[in-house]
């Protein structure tokens, strides 16, 4: 390299700077030496000189390691004795190609954190919460749901409290401190199940009627609980509102959240859980099934009537939001069904 550059020196003690030439020696060091009468004013081997990057036209500067500076504004000559290297942050904004590729960077950690970042931070949210949260929450839910969309139950007395018995055992084995699971009845005009963050679990008495036998019952109960188990229905409620808590947090004032947790029946009857949440809930059907010795088909074979049933067909929301999955004829009820007709 041949090349040198001419600019100022600056010594460190005296704030005057001195005319001066900048040029590499044979053996690879960095030295500057006073012009005219070249005298040297500092050297440097490539490890102890610290190069300033190129930002636009301000001028750009070499730090020697006994505190001098060497300062030029000819960004040329720079290029010819150090090369490139070093000169990356002028490049990322002289040139748009890599501004695009920082778009295109910023766009999809956007959309990574709303697929995975929120789910995740939804997930750890949801289980920090105080369990009197999800009582208020529950009992909130079933006000409002029995002032909006919930009929009275018309199954009589008797058939009701046969189901209850049946589903005693299975209740309290998944209750937990602060978590009491109870089961209700409900017209909601179609078949449904809907369980609500409190551990209050809804069965419609459409759902009653089509089920031949209590497993099948039980299999839908076993579902519900992994919902509750798994607090789906916080988790869907602060993915939707994810912002709002955000809000709440950095700004202390807590009614972004509350208004986040009082969405929950309405994102329960409309938005519906993800597929991950169905499979998880179906997870935890299959095992409970299958560590009762309940034969895992009896989940799909009430499934299967559903999707017969013509008052139900074709009709969008006519099965809870979680059900919608199983009886639409999207690819992933094959599978899901599958599942529970043949389990490993
Ligand atoms: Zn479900």
């Amino acid at each position: 390299m041949s090349a040198t550059v001419a600019g100022q020196f600056f010594d460190g003690r005296q704030s005057k700077p001195v005319s001066a030439r900048l040029n590499p020696s044979a053996d690879g060091d960095i030295i500057v030496v006073r012009v005219p009468d070249g005298v040297m004013l500092a050297r440097a081997s490539a490890d102890e000189y610290r190069l300033s990057e190129r930002l636009g036209s301000t001028p750009r500067h070499v730090d020697f390691p006994d505190g001098g500076r060497f300062e030029t504004l000819d960004h040329l000559a720079m290029e010819g004795v150090f090369g490139r290297r070093g000169g990356f942050v002028h490049r990322l904004e002289s040139r748009y190609r890599y501004v695009f590729i920082a778009l295109v960077g910023v766009v999809l950690s956007s959309v990574l954190t709303v697929t995975y970042g929120i789910p995740a931070l939804s997930e750890w949210v949801a289980f920090q919460l105080p369990g009197n949260t999800y009582q208020e929450l529950g009992e909130y839910s079933l006000e409002y749901l029995d002032e909006h969309l919930f009929e009275p139950s018309n199954l009589d007395a008797t058939r009701q409290s046969a189901i209850q018995t049946r589903f005693a055992p299975t209740l309290s084995e998944f209750s937990r401190d602060g978590m009491r699971l109870k089961v209700h009845f409900r017209q909601l005009g179609q078949a449904n199940a809907l369980a609500l963050p409190s551990g209050d679990i809804v069965f419609s008495d459409a759902i009653v009627k089509l089920s031949e036998n209590d497993e099948e019952l039980l299999a839908v109960l076993a579902h519900e609980i992994g919902h509750v188990a798994r607090r789906h229905a916080v988790r869907r409620s602060l993915q939707a509102g994810i912002l709002s808590v955000a809000v709440a947090m950095i700004s202390g004032d807590a009614s972004g959240l509350s208004e986040v947790l009082t969405s929950v029946p309405i994102i329960l009857t409309q938005l519906g859980y993800s597929r991950d949440m169905e499979r998880e809930a179906d997870d935890f059907a299959l095992r409970f099934l299958q560590t009762h010795h309940i034969p895992t088909h009896r989940f799909v074979d009430l499934m299967s009537r559903m999707d017969d049933d013509p008052d139900c067909r074709d009709k969008p929301g006519c099965t809870d939001p979680g059900w919608m999955d199983y009886v639409s004829t999207h690819p992933g009820t094959n599978e899901r069904l599958q599942r529970f007709r043949n389990p490993r």
